[in-house]
């Protein structure tokens, strides 16, 4: 598909970012030739450079991040001279004629057409009032019937249900629906790209991906790191907003949903916002007993956090999707920080034969499951019992396995490079909806509001480098009652 000639305006561009992240992703889409004919890319921030300051400093971030790749000689500097930058206080409404006058003298000067696309990644405090500005100065619609605007928020969207639908409201009376693309960069990983695949193009999975047949299922993103140089950050956020609220939800969306019927943004996103609508909500008496929430020993002593921090560093959870397929299957979530892995998987648990003809050892429920792998090891393996050769029938678990770096000629781009893409393109399928967004913070918010209440009652210590806080495995070992309220009476 042809991506329209256009400019992008990347906000924050001084930040990390920019140059970890969003310009080595351009780069890369630069390298496979999927850069649109004509391209500008303006750096735009408060931090005074000089556009050649400014192309030396992202030529540095590229050099560190082609190391070790494969580089024709002066292709950065080719694509260096797509890059420009302006400086200007982007909390001053009275400031935007120094970005509108350099738009269009980049507009003129390189035959652009009017199709401008604006990548908010400052602060969070910027996502509102950026677009205000932009309103205010007659930036946020396009000048001619087929130029466009488009605009790009980064993570978080909103820190609750109120302030995410405030944000709603204000970007959706300044852009049209279509034209925002809310970023979650989960979703531009190839691994939970091919969920879909797997789910929608193979004839064998779907008639056993439902309550018939499926045991349980677990989603995990475990990190080893703690949260670095970035307290300040994780102090307003914690590991409920920072992974789960948008992350694990959406790959719990992509697990659960039915097919769309036709993959196209809008009916892809109808099906996941069934999903969301779907969420049992938690009484506030059963929030204790289904969402377990730790931080690591030593969390209140990194730089930037509280000494009396209740901050939850890790969570564990168990809800249930009351519709047709998932009825009674319990799903459980978990992330956290300094754990004892770096590891994303989505496990697919089956339930185990209705008699059990032999002995031998399987693990978890039955000898079957599938396995998901989004990093790192990115694969599928689905796990069956096997007769264990000799005498006797004596069961072992053993697995079949794709591995992706198997289809070793293949590139698997980041996550950026996709997501970007899509954006240049106006493909928001794999971008979050409003509607899917509110119905994720109606479901989590409750659980924040209860664990305000509670301090750090509940909230459990772990030690860095373990599975997270030992309170986390009754949630999985004992059966907990289906109790079965209407949402009419919750809500
Ligand atoms: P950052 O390093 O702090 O950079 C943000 C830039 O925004 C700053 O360099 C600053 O540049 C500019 N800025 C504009 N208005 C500002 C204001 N009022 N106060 C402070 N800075 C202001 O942040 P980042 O890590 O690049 O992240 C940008 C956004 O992406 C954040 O919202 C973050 O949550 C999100 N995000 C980041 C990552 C990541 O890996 N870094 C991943 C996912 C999401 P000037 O001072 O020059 O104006």
């Amino acid at each position: 598909e042809k991506v329209d000639s256009q400019l992008i305006v990347i906000f924050g561009a001084s930040g990390d970012l920019t140059g970890r992240k969003l310009i080595p992703s351009l780069y890369e889409l630069h390298k496979r030739d999927l850069l649109p004919e004509k391209l500008c890319v303006m750096g735009a921030a408060r931090t005074e450079y000089t556009d050649e300051e400014f192309r030396n400093i992202q030529r540095e971030n590229l050099e560190h991040s082609q190391k070790g790749k494969e580089l024709k000689p002066g292709d950065i500097d080719a694509f260096l001279e797509h890059i420009c930058y302006v400086s200007f206080d982007s909390g001053k409404s009275s400031d935007y004629y120094k970005l509108k006058d350099r738009i269009t003298e980049k507009q003129t000067a390189l035959n652009l057409p009017d199709k401008v696309m604006y990548y908010l990644a400052t602060p969070p405090q910027m996502y509102d009032l950026i677009p205000q500005y932009l309103q205010e100065n007659g930036m946020n619609v396009a000048a001619t019937p087929e130029g466009w605007r488009r605009v790009i928020i980064e993570k978080p969207f909103g820190t609750s249900l109120e302030t995410a639908r405030a944000l709603n409201k204000k970007l959706m009376s300044i852009f049209d629906e279509k034209e925002i693309y809310r970023i979650d960069h989960y979703l531009g990983k190839e691994t939970v790209q091919n969920i879909l695949v797997l789910r929608f193009s193979n004839g064998i999975f779907e008639p056993l991906w439902n309550r018939n047949y499926v045991d349980s299922v677990e989603i995990k993103v475990s990190e080893t790191l703690g949260v670095e140089n970035r307290g300040k950050y994780y102090e307003g956020s914690g590991a409920m907003r920072d992974m789960i609220q948008n992350h694990l939800m959406q790959l719990m969306g992509f697990i659960a949903m039915e097919s769309p019927a036709v993959f196209e943004a809008e009916p892809l996103r109808d099906e996941i916002v069934k999903v969301f609508r779907s969420l049992r909500p938690y009484k506030s008496a059963e929030i204790d007993l289904n969402v377990v929430r730790g931080q690591y020993e030593g969390y209140r002593q990194e730089p930037q956090v509280s000494p009396t921090s209740t901050t939850e560093t890790y969570v564990a959870m168990k809800f249930f999707i009351d519709n047709w397929r998932w009825g009674g299957v319990p799903f459980y979530l978990s992330t956290g920080k300094k754990l004892d892995e770096k590891k994303s998987e989505i496990v697919i648990n089956f339930k185990s034969t209705p008699n059990q003809l032999f002995s031998g050892q399987c693990s978890g429920t039955s000898c079957n499951k599938l396995t998901i792998a989004i990093q790192p090891n990115e694969g599928i393996s689905l796990q069956f019992g096997l007769k264990m050769p000799g005498a006797g029938f004596e069961v072992k678990q053993v697995s079949m396995d794709f591995k992706y770096e198997s289809l070793s000629k293949v590139y698997l781009p980041d996550a950026y490079e996709r997501l970007l893409l899509d954006a240049m393109l106006g493909d928001s399928t794999l971008y979050a909806r409003s509607d899917a967004l509110e119905a994720s913070w109606k479901f989590i918010d409750p659980i924040l509001a209860h664990w305000k209440e509670s301090g750090d009652q509940n909230l459990y210590p772990y030690t860095p480098g373990t599975k997270g806080p030992k309170e986390r495995k009754p949630l999985k070992v004992l059966p907990r009652p289906c109790i079965c309220y209407s949402k009419q009476q919750i809500e």
